[in-house]
């Protein structure tokens, strides 16, 4: 399985945010959408940084309440691993859990194309477990 198959099960679109935005905006958008990250962009989705909500509540335990009113890009992580659409479900799982963070954006022709999160690599990986146990049931029914 291919981070390309989960995007075809999960869609392309990915939330984002540029280095300009204040965090108390990104906040509210991560609250709003029920999501963990948002990426960030230059105006061409290029990937210029990721911040997360463990960002987030990093910055308000190290300055206050007064930090939401600073730029996405003071915070953000500008390091950013990414990932391509062609790589195994396996491979991105345990980058992810090598680099102990849970988004993956998918980076296509230098550009933003999607993005993985821990919990699609989990449920793409219950699916296959299942799968197999289901023909292996199968089979043994059959032989
Ligand atoms: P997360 O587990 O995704 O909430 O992120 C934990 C930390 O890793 C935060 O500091 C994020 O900014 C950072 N982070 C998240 N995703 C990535 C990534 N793909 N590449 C580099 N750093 C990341």
């Amino acid at each position: 399985m291919t981070v390309a198959s989960i995007l075809a099960a999960k869609g392309r679109i990915v939330a984002t945010t540029n280095a300009t935005r204040t965090i108390g905006e990104a906040v509210d958008e991560l609250a709003e959408r029920r999501i963990g990250a948002l990426v960030v962009v230059d105006g061409v989705d290029r990937v210029v940084g990721i911040i997360s909500e463990r960002d987030i509540v990093k910055a308000l335990a190290r300055t206050g309440a007064r930090v939401l009113a600073d730029p996405v890009g003071t915070i953000m992580t500008r390091d950013v691993v990414t990932c391509a659409e062609t790589e195994t479900v396996i491979g991105v799982m345990t980058r992810m859990t090598r680099g102990r963070f849970r988004h993956l954006p998918v980076v296509k022709g230098g550009r933003l194309a999607g993005i993985i999160s821990i919990g699609d690599v989990v449920k793409e990986r219950i699916g296959e477990v299942e799968r197999e146990a289901d023909e292996m049931r199968s089979y043994i029914a059959t032989a």
